[in-house]
């Protein structure tokens, strides 16, 4: 199954703080962040794109600011985390650089994943990130994010990341080595499962309540986020971050437990796209896009007639032929009002018309689904 971490084109890696900072000092462990560096290195020069989602910003920063090891109000937690995010940036800039990477802090709140449009832009961020190179390194921004309005664990966090990405792959390591039949501190016949193939009432059971002493580790919030990941198309992996190297050991091998997705990243958002969103609009094509569409290509302005409904860039359109039918449903990259202004133009013409350069495809076809048959 290691495969499914070697053999991906797009994994992110989550990092719990406990990993990352020492328990009694509240310092930075940097031999196991340099090591788990050289591990991220070696995935890039394998042709792979890396995301880090890491946490320790409140960790660090409450130890530097002497807050103690007590429960934080909610503005001393946020402080901690405008102090401690700092430091653990410029630990990963410097460790990335060091092995002539570069380093991006990306921070996020709850509305950059659930907002369509705020979506958009951090996807867009990201995808440009990656195609030149850099590591994002993304921690929900703890300093504006109040209890109703954040994430709470970045397990969550780097599920959802996990799905605006299309990732294959979602890597959690933590101070535990994936999930077990029964709590294994305390029950010595606790064996730990290696594969979760569907999240049913009994696995969750197995997670334990959140807050008891079993469900402590954060297992609750690692199912939640493998139903986010695996509804995704990625497949989710929970291993041990206690060892040096610990991508390289999960590559070769180690205890964890993986949940498998069904379907590829690629597949869940064709579902997602034709199943559940609620079109707002349609775009009338020529006959020579509907050809186009039906031998796998993107739609292009060129190729459009006719806009028709009121719709945001993001949103979900019907495709239609010149008669009505409907061939398919997209995302469309463009609001109503500037799609009427480039159909029937050539993409390279679409930069002086608007004003800006948006998508060369009013639908690109990763966002398409044609009508089958
Ligand atoms: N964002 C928090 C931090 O950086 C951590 C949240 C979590 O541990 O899940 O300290």
């Amino acid at each position: 199954m290691s495969a499914r971490l070697t053999g991906a084109k797009r994994v992110i890696v989550k990092i719990g703080s406990a990993l990352l900072v020492d328990q009694e000092t509240g310092a930075l462990r940097r031999p196991w962040l340099e090591a788990l560096a050289d591990d991220i290195i070696a995935m890039r020069g394998r042709g792979q794109d890396v995301v880090i989602v890491s946490s320790g910003a409140i960790a660090l920063g409450r130890h530097m600011i002497a807050l103690g090891s007590g429960l934080l109000k909610l503005e001393e937690h946020q402080a901690a985390a405008a102090i401690g995010q700092v430091a653990l940036a410029h630990a990963y800039s410097e460790v990335l650089a060091a092995r002539g990477c570069v380093g991006a802090q990306v921070l996020l709140t709850l509305t950059d994943t659930e907002q369509r449009r705020r979506y958009l832009n951090a996807r867009g961020t990201l995808a440009a990130l990656l195609k030149r190179g850099a590591i994002p390194v993304i921690n929900e921004n703890d300093t504006v994010a109040t209890s109703e309005i954040r994430y709470g664990d970045n397990d969550r966090l780097a599920a959802r990341v996990s799905s605006m990405l299309g990732a294959d792959c979602l890597v959690l390591l933590s101070d535990v080595d994936g999930l077990y039949t029964a709590a294994p501190e305390t029950d010595p016949g606790a064996e730990l499962l290696p594969e979760v193939t569907s999240i049913t009432p009994q696995i969750e059971a197995m997670a334990g309540k959140p807050g008891s002493a079993f469900g402590s580790g954060g297992m609750v919030t690692k199912i939640e986020a493998a139903r986010i990941a695996v509804g995704a198309g990625a497949h989710m992996v929970i291993a041990s971050g206690r060892i040096d190297h610990p991508l390289h050991a999960l590559e070769n091998g180690a205890n964890c437990t993986w949940f498998t997705a069904s379907a590829t990243p690629v597949a869940a958002r064709k579902k997602w796209i034709a199943g559940t969103l609620e079109p707002c609009g349609a775009l009338t094509v020529d006959d020579g896009a509907a050809k186009a569409l039906q031998s796998g290509k993107s739609l292009l302005p060129a190729g459009i007639t006719g806009v028709i409904g009121t719709f945001g860039r993001g949103d979900a359109v019907r495709v239609v032929d010149t008669s009505g039918t409907e061939l398919g449903r997209g995302l469309c990259a463009y609001d109503c009002a500037d799609a009427q202004r480039i159909i029937g133009h050539k993409s390279r013409e679409i930069e002086q018309i608007l004003g800006y350069r948006g998508r060369d495809e009013m639908i690109h076809r990763d966002d398409l689904v044609l009508v089958k048959g």
